[in-house]
Parts: C-alpha cells; sequence; structure tokens
C-alpha cells in the first residue's frame, strides 16, 4: 500500500531504533529527505547516543533533535556521569539541531516501587532544560501521579506529555500547568477510548502528534514495525475525533512544533 506522508509532522520518532530490514528503504533515512516529511523530531534515550544520531540523519534538513536518558534501571543512579555527558551532547552539537531534551521521565514497569533516584534523575534532566531554556520530553507510563508532582516543582519549564496514554483528567491537569499533549498509534486502538476522549479534549494550540516509531504502529499496522509514513493514519483519528479535515490538522500541528520548538517560519517545505 502507498503511504501518505507528505508534509506530516512528527514530534516523537526513533529513526535509529527501526530495522531497516523490516521497513522498505524508501521510507527510512537518508530518504526522509527527499521525501517530502514535514518536521520529525529525533528522540534521545541514552548518553552519547546524539552524534551517531545526527551522523545518520545528516541528509534529512527536516529532522531535529531531542537529547535525554530514558529512566534505565542501570542509567538512573548515576546522575552525576549522565549530567555531565548531556552537558558535553549539548555543548557540542551544531547549532540549531538540537531543539529538545529527553525523553526523560517515569515508567513503573522499568522500576516496580517508584525508586528515589527515578526521580531525581528526572528532576537532573529538567533542570538542564530549564538552564539551556529547551522544552522537555516527559515518557510518563502508569506514573500520572508522580509526574504531575515533579512537573509542580518546575513551574516555568514547558514541553511535551508524549505518547499520553492517560484519561481526560489527567490531561486537565497536565494543560493546567501548560503543558503540551502528544498522541501516537495508540490513539487508533480499539480500547484507547479514554485516550481519544482525552484527544478531543485538548485545545488546539496544546496539541500534538507522533509515531514513536519502531514502536506503537497505528491500526491497521498495530504490531508491525513502525515508521514516520504510517502516522497518517494516527491524524486521521485526530482529525476525526476534534471533527476537522486532515488538511488542517497538518497545519496545526506544524504551527505548534514550530511555535514549541522555535523552528524558524518557512521550515514546513
Ligand atoms: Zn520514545
Amino acid at each position: 500500500m502507498d503511504f501518505d506522508y507528505k508534509g506530516f509532522t512528527d514530534t516523537h520518532a526513533h529513526l535509529s531504533f527501526i530495522d531497516e530490514a523490516q521497513v522498505s528503504a524508501e521510507l527510512l533515512p537518508p530518504a526522509l529527505a527527499a521525501g517530502g516529511f514535514g518536521f520529525i523530531l529525533d528522540i534521545g534515550t541514552d548518553g552519547g547516543d546524539l552524534s551517531p544520531r545526527i551522523a545518520k540523519l545528516s541528509a534529512c534538513p527536516n529532522v531535529r533533535f531531542a537529547v535525554g536518558v530514558w529512566p534505565y534501571k542501570e542509567q538512573i543512579c548515576r546522575i552525576e556521569e549522565n549530567a555531565r555527558i548531556l552537558e558535553r551532547e549539548l555543548d557540542a552539537a551544531p547549532a540549531g539541531l538540537v531543539v529538545a531534551i529527553g525523553e526523560c521521565g517515569y515508567d513503573l514497569r522499568e522500576n516496580p516501587g517508584a525508586p528515589a533516584e527515578e526521580t531525581a534523575f528526572l528532576e537532573m534532566q529538567i533542570s538542564l532544560a530549564q538552564k539551556r531554556g529547551l522544552p522537555v520530553i516527559i515518557h510518563s507510563r502508569e506514573a500520572a501521579e508522580r509526574t504531575i508532582e515533579t512537573l509542580r516543582h518546575f513551574p516555568g519549564v514547558r514541553g511535551i506529555i508524549h505518547c499520553f496514554s492517560y484519561t481526560r483528567e489527567e490531561a486537565r491537569i497536565f494543560l493546567d500547568m501548560g503543558w503540551h499533549i502528544s498522541f501516537a498509534g495508540n490513539l487508533t486502538f480499539k480500547n484507547a477510548q479514554g485516550i481519544r476522549e482525552a484527544c478531543a479534549f485538548v485545545p488546539d494550540e496544546r496539541l500534538l502528534l507522533e509515531t514513536d516509531c519502531p514502536f506503537l504502529a497505528p491500526v491497521p499496522w498495530r504490531g508491525k514495525t513502525c515508521h514516520p509514513a504510517m502516522i497518517a493514519e494516527t491524524y486521521k483519528q485526530a482529525a476525526a475525533l476534534r471533527g476537522k479535515s486532515v488538511e488542517d490538522i497538518k497545519t496545526l500541528i506544524s504551527q505548534n512544533a514550530a511555535a514549541l520548538f522555535g523552528l524558524p517560519s518557512n521550515f514546513r517545505d
């Protein structure tokens, strides 16, 4: 089947995690550059992963980068070391390429028992974002209360609650604190009624959409390797929920991403 991906914005992709053997080569870097995609934010998960990602995607002018460390069990106690690595990566990055810190956050399945180190590790990265004046990409799985509690301590910091997987009630709290909310392919899943209600509820200027590829392929590709060109299905779902056309949603998300990440106004192809 042909993918319609021209001009779509994807605010959360792990392009270097995509198994190229499982995805048509024309949908992958460096073909992303020529393919007419809109803005794509390539997300960091480990200290030191930035320069290989930049090198791999050097032919893609539509890609920008976030740098951060996911709350891996083995990393959350190494706060100082990771702080140093992230600072170094930010200092060494070419100007304008890094537009956010993340992803960082809470994951109850990775860290059962909610260890205090996980909070300190997240706070280190939010402080870094604050210092650098960058938005933060928050990962929050089965940890809504802890996430809200931590973000409350940083009232001046903004960013995205990515792959939103809670309900309208939590969405309201994050929105009241000034955060953006981004929905991934699970918006299209059959059992995701609560997430769809949240998507219908988020005001225009705070809505974002993402693939989280290679994870969370939307229906009809659920369970397959996800790539950015699958994002049209998530846009269709969001458009239907909000009573808008897909074109309207494309314009909206492109503007929201440009405003949040400080992209030039002529960024869109
Ligand atoms: Zn991610």
